[in-house]
């Protein structure tokens, strides 16, 4: 509908052209392109966060931060630019929404940062994390949905608003017809923070001229995030004309696959409920080799007192072991010494262990751990069943890793028996 910014007043702007322009011949392809930032802050406690964020995240059950939370978060608050170059469900929005939460002047209710997303269901989601993480600062979001809403994204935006949402096309829309009724609903004079989230998506999805169109409205003291799964041409050309000397976090694809896995969950209403159910799925089934998932080191020790009262031979592991002893464990359980290993999300990696049964008696606080848990690595041919206990509690993490791995998790069926 509408296009260019032939509607602003475009002097302003000058300088931020013609800096645009010049950056746009060629690019530096070269490592110097990006700041070397090697801090790497393994608690939310230690990231310096305000007290209402911190409580806030704990609140929502994040224990522990990310990887791409622990090396993006903090140089995004310090106001680097960062880029965050990793998988879906690596935590990449949270760290840029915990990130914009923190640097908000909540005492100006206008405008300070726009968050790009490819889709507007992707800008809702968005909006949710935004919202949810900023719920005890007091922070006013609101996702910009274009199409029949346009009024009443104009009547939100007009009540005043700490960051908005939306595709490239909803905002520069919002932007221009704000500017040409001269109402001032959507301002891009306080934005200080500029964010694409879903970078590829968003480029892939034509909308590279409205990024620009954007960006060439707000102040030339801007800061840039961009967040993409995977780092084609189209996304580092932009990287190197919007961002000045950004912080590279990059999280390796996954090596291990979900392929040939069979995943189930088992619906177990309550956490009291748990340990009698793992107990009568032992009874039914003949496992030869099972990996059994847990949250606290605390429930490992619980659980394995308890398989081994009935006969199982059991090794346990945890996260706090030396990494001498638990690789020794390990072997043993794969040399066949034990029937169950019982164990910890080990920092993040996989466990390279052939069994064919693995139980989430917990579901993994960061969904980025299902893969670690259950899934095998590329060169296995491994088969194998992964069963998730699942309380009332859990549903919203199960869609999520549904809709992080495509994938779909079935109730377990009765002839488990016959899958393994
Ligand atoms: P990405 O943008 O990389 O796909 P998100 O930031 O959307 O990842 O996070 C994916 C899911 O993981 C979301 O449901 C989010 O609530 C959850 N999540 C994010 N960070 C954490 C954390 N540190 N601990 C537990 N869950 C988390």
């Amino acid at each position: 509908m509408m296009r260019e910014g032939s509607q602003f007043d475009s002097k302003q702007y000058g300088s931020k052209m013609e800096e645009l322009l010049h950056q746009g011949q060629g690019g530096d392809a070269s490592e110097e392109f990006f700041t070397s930032y090697d801090e790497v802050c393994e608690s939310f406690d230690a990231m310096g966060l305000q007290e209402n964020l911190l409580r806030r995240i704990y609140a929502n059950g994040f224990e522990k931060p990310s990887t791409v939370q622990q090396r993006g978060i903090v140089p995004f608050c310090k106001g680097h630019d960062v880029i965050q170059h990793a998988p879906s469900g690596a935590g990449k929005t949270t760290t840029f929404c915990s990130a914009i939460l923190q640097q908000l002047d909540y005492g100006l209710v206008e405008c300070q940062a726009f968050v790009l997303a490819p889709t507007r269901e992707v800008a809702q989601r968005i909006e949710r994390i935004m919202r949810q993480l900023g719920e005890y600062l007091g922070v006013k979001v609101h996702a910009c949905i274009g199409g029949t809403s346009v009024r009443e994204d104009q009547r939100i935006l007009a009540s005043g608003v700490h960051v908005a949402l939306g595709t490239p096309g909803s905002i520069f829309d919002m932007l221009l017809l704000s500017n040409m009724l001269r109402k001032r609903f959507l301002c891009p004079d306080h934005i200080k923070m500029f964010v694409l989230d879903e970078a590829d998506e968003i480029l892939s999805s034509g909308f590279k001229g409205q990024i620009y169109d954007i960006f060439k409205l707000l102040p030339s003291e801007i800061q840039v995030g961009v967040s993409s799964t995977t780092m084609p041409p189209e996304v580092l050309e932009i990287t190197r004309k919007i961002m000045k000397k950004p912080v590279r976090v990059v999280v390796k694809r996954e090596e291990r696959t979900l392929d040939g896995i069979k995943q189930f969950y088992l619906n177990v209403e309550k956490e009291d409920w748990k340990l009698d159910t793992l107990l009568d799925l032992y009874e039914t089934i003949a496992i030869t080799e099972s990996v059994i998932f847990v949250n606290t080191r605390c429930k490992v020790d619980l659980l394995t007192n308890k398989m081994r009262k009935m006969d199982h031979t059991v090794a346990a592991i945890n996260g706090d072991m030396d990494q001498d002893t638990r690789n020794s464990i390990v072997r043993e359980f794969r040399d066949g010494w034990f029937r169950v290993l019982i164990t910890t999300d080990l920092h993040g990696c996989g466990i390279d262990v052939q069994a064919s049964l693995v139980v989430n008696y917990d579901l993994p606080t960061q969904p980025e751990n299902y893969l670690h848990r259950i899934g095998r690595s590329g060169e296995s041919c491994r088969k194998g069943v992964a069963i998730s206990f699942v309380t009332r509690d859990d549903e919203s993490v199960l869609l999520d890793i549904q809709r992080i791995y495509s994938v779909n998790i079935e109730e377990l069926p009765a002839n488990v028996a016959d899958l393994l």
